[in-house]
């Protein structure tokens, strides 16, 4: 295997190989070398559906690591644009590197590429437009804004089918992709980068692979290892977010219109008194809920619906942005121990609590569960008291937010309904690049959801889009 390569990609999540198929389609870089610690997509199995309970795969999870990184597992919904907007609300901050009207021409060229490796035609949230108006207005009555943004859902099984059709695309066309491989550190020399340090999962081997272009595309499962590599190699960051809330579940008829007219309702308030930004986020009609680890034993809690498979519930984050002020600078670190708290609570699982019990000032037992109307998908989820882990001020945001929510979706505060936890997005602290995606490091590049510029799959694979477009300028 050659050790020199025009580009080295780190992490095949959706913004890695959307980097590595356009490079391909401009016909530049003969020589890609793209390495991932996670497997194959077609060897990515989580055992969840067969041992009942996660069983914190080893060395790596594979709902969130392996090629198409978080997206194999994911819901699949790309969130698109609406034209009538002049900013970009969801997926993070990608237009601000290129601009809104980029952006939208971006999304427009990725969502051909999903077209082609199989996407489904039909977008949600487009039809129905007096109905989303009326919902729109009465939300803005409670100050609560609802993004209203056409989506094109792959559905979790046909995400993975579409996602193996790229990595065939990607190998036949002679993309090197070396999977189960962590890569440990960065070369850098002269604050130019020079390659990467690579260890093998299986070998235990080390190796070393050169080139003067190193894009980290690592995700937040890598968002860790970045800030590590930020910290070791003085490459320039500033202050980033961590998301902390929790999966609300809740029977699909309180959603009803919501999942009808828009598949997705993408709600943003900034409750009383803290005024931090809420928001729903990654809406699962009739779908189930999922845990996932993160760093080899961090229980983490998420969603996904099937195009085929349903349930009668449907699942959302509900996430507050913590940004902290001086002197603290250790996002991930808060949500880490958040996070750890609530495992420790819930015996290394999810916790699960009904919110009827918050208010109750009770844990949740197992028996409360049996009798509730709502009955949670996710089996694994330990019954108890999520208020003994989760801060004054998140909590209070979350109960203020779905009350808030409950004037405008009748049954959003109803007692019975499920909140399970920790669901924390971690993003490494916000890597500074210029618009060329460049570090303060030459050569070293930063893209997707690790480095804090996007949060999704549609904005994560633009953004490898247009880094294929920057480097071709410099083969
Ligand atoms: C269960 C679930 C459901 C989701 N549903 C949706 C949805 O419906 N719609 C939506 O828009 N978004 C969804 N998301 C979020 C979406 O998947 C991410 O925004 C997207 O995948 C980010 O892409 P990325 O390329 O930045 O990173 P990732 O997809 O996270 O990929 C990064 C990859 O890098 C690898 N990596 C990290 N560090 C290293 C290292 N040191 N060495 C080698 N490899 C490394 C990781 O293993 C991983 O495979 C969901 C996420 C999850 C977990």
């Amino acid at each position: 295997m050659s050790k020199n390569y025009d580009a080295i990609v780190v992490g095949m999540g959706p913004s890695g190989i959307f980097c590595a198929y356009e490079l391909i389609k401009l016909n530049k870089a003969q020589n890609i070398l793209l390495i991932e610690q996670g497997k194959r997509v077609e060897n990515r199995v989580c055992p969840i559906s067969k041992t009942g309970k996660c069983v914190k795969c080893k060395p790596y999870c594979n709902i969130t690591s392996g090629f198409s990184g978080a997206g194999a597992f994911s819901d699949g919904k790309l969130s698109l644009y609406n034209p009538k907007d002049d900013d970009i609300h969801i997926g993070g901050e990608l237009h601000k590197y290129i601009g809104v009207e980029e952006t939208k021409k971006l999304i427009d060229y990725t969502d051909e590429i999903y077209l082609k490796f199989g996407a489904d035609k039909h977008l949600e949230g487009v039809e129905h437009q007096e109905e989303i108006e009326k919902i729109y207005n009465k939300a803005k009555k409670e100050g609560i804004n609802l993004i209203n943004i056409p989506i094109r859902h792959l559905g979790t099984e046909k995400a993975h089918d579409l996602y193996k059709n790229i990595e065939i695309y990607l190998e036949e066309n002679g993309v090197n992709l070396l999977f189960e491989t962590t890569v440990e550190d960065l070369i850098i020399e002269d604050n130019c980068v020079k390659g990467v340090v690579t260890f093998n999962n299986k070998t235990g081997e080390k190796e070393e692979f050169y080139s003067s272009n190193v894009v980290s595309a690592v995700g937040r499962k890598g968002a860790n290892w970045l800030s590590n590599m930020c910290e070791k190699h003085n490459i320039q960051t500033k202050a980033g977010t961590v998301d902390i809330g929790v999966r609300y579940e809740l029977s699909d008829k309180v959603m009803e219109k919501i999942n009808k007219y828009m598949y997705e309702g993408k709600f943003i308030a900034r409750p009383f008194p803290f005024k931090d930004k809420v928001r729903t986020f990654c809406q699962n009609p009739s779908g189930f809920v999922s845990s996932e680890v993160y760093d080899n034993d961090m229980a983490l809690v998420n969603g996904h619906s099937y195009k085929d498979i349903k349930s009668t519930n449907t699942n959302l984050a509900i996430l507050v942005s913590h940004n902290f002020t001086y002197p603290f600078k250790k996002p991930i670190e808060y949500g880490r121990n958040v996070a750890k708290n609530l495992n420790e609570l819930g015996a290394g699982n999810v916790i699960v609590q009904r919110l009827g019990d918050i208010y109750r000032g009770k844990r949740t037992w197992e028996e409360d569960l049996e009798e509730n109307s709502v009955v949670p998908t996710l089996k694994s989820a330990v019954p108890g008291d999520i208020t003994f882990a989760i801060g004054y001020r998140t909590m209070t945001d979350i109960l203020q937010f779905i009350r808030e929510l409950d004037k405008v979706v009748e049954g959003f505060a109803d007692p019975d309904n499920l909140l399970y936890a920790p669901e924390i997005k971690f993003y490494s602290n916000k890597v500074i690049i210029d618009n060329n995606f460049e570090s303060s490091v030459k050569g070293l590049y930063s893209i997707g959801d690790g480095g804090g510029m996007t949060r999704g799959l549609m904005m994560a694979s633009c953004a490898g889009v247009q880094m294929a477009r920057i480097l071709q300028c410099k083969f």
